[in-house]
This record gives structure tokens, sequence and C-alpha cells, in this order.
């Protein structure tokens, strides 16, 4: 018997899977053998990052702990370079599963959204992003990486 109830089969055609075989472009800031970091094109803060696994899991539910482990040093890693590299006073790191969690793209990923003292996140999904700036953050999020 399963300990958790089914969710719907991972869709290898969502956006995220089409990122990660390069078939749609994003801004890149961090790639390993476990994952891959870009910035969000709706993000709710500046320098607000999506880290994903390379392996299809469609959110936490479903994904094997050993990939979602394995994938977690670089989320830590990101989170580190957004934190310096954006000069945030702190961070929110946000994980939807599923439609009543409020997942909207279905490979998992982790928000990981630098904040500043007195200041709120913008909505989710809200405003597309300039890529200019977007390619900007990226640049500080990738020194504080130190590439
Ligand atoms: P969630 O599934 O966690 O609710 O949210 C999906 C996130 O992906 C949102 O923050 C949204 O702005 C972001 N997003 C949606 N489509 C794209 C895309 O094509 N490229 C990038 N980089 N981010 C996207």
């Amino acid at each position: 018997m399963s300990l958790h109830a089914q969710t719907a089969a991972y869709d290898p055609d969502n956006i995220f899977a089409k990122i990660l075989r390069g078939e749609l472009p994003c801004e890149k800031v961090y790639e390993d053998a476990h994952c891959l970091a870009f910035m969000d094109i709706m993000p709710r803060s500046d320098g607000h990052v999506l880290v994903i696994p390379k392996s299809p899991a469609r959110n936490m539910i479903d994904i094997d702990a050993q990939a979602l482990a394995a994938m977690m040093a670089g989320v830590q890693k990101v989170a580190r370079a957004v934190h310096s590299g954006m000069e945030a006073d702190g961070l929110t790191i946000q994980q939807f599963s599923e439609p009543a969690g409020g997942q909207v793209v279905f490979h998992l990923h982790f928000h990981v959204i630098p904040r500043w003292n007195g200041m709120p996140m913008r909505s989710h999904t809200g405003t597309m992003e300039n890529r200019d700036l977007l390619a900007d953050y990226a640049g500080r999020i990738k020194a504080a990486l130190g590439h």
C-alpha cells in the first residue's frame, strides 16, 4: 500500500522539462549533476531564483528521497549566493505541491527569494520581469557563486 495518495503522472512536456532539455531558454545561474537553477521570469522579489532537480519529479510528493537529498546541497549553495549576491537581509524558500498547494508548473522546484527588511514580496506569478534586469541579477548571483 502506498504511503501517500496518488498524484497525476509526471508530464515530460512541462515548461521546466523543456528548459532542462534546452528546448526553451532560461537565465541560468547554477548547474550541477543533480539540479539546475535559473531566474524566475515573474519574480516575487528582485533576484528570485528557481532550483529544479534534473530527475523527472512532479513535486515533493513523488520525488525519490535520494534525488531530493542530492539536489538540496544545490538549493543551499544557490540560497547562499542569492543572499550575498543580492545583498539581501534574508531569504524566503517556497515549494508548492499540486494545484491545492499553489503549484502552477509541474516539475518540482524550490523558490529562493531574497528578502529585505520591511519590503513585502510581490504577488505570485504577477508581472513579467525585464530580460536585461534578470540578466543583471543573474550576473550578481553567479559572481557570488564564483562563476
Ligand atoms: P509554482 O508552480 O511554484 O506555483 O510557480 C511556478 C513559478 O515558475 C512561478 O514563480 C513563475 O513565475 C515561474 N515560471 C513560469 N513559467 C516560467 C518560465 O517559462 N520560465 C521561468 N524562468 N519561470 C517561469
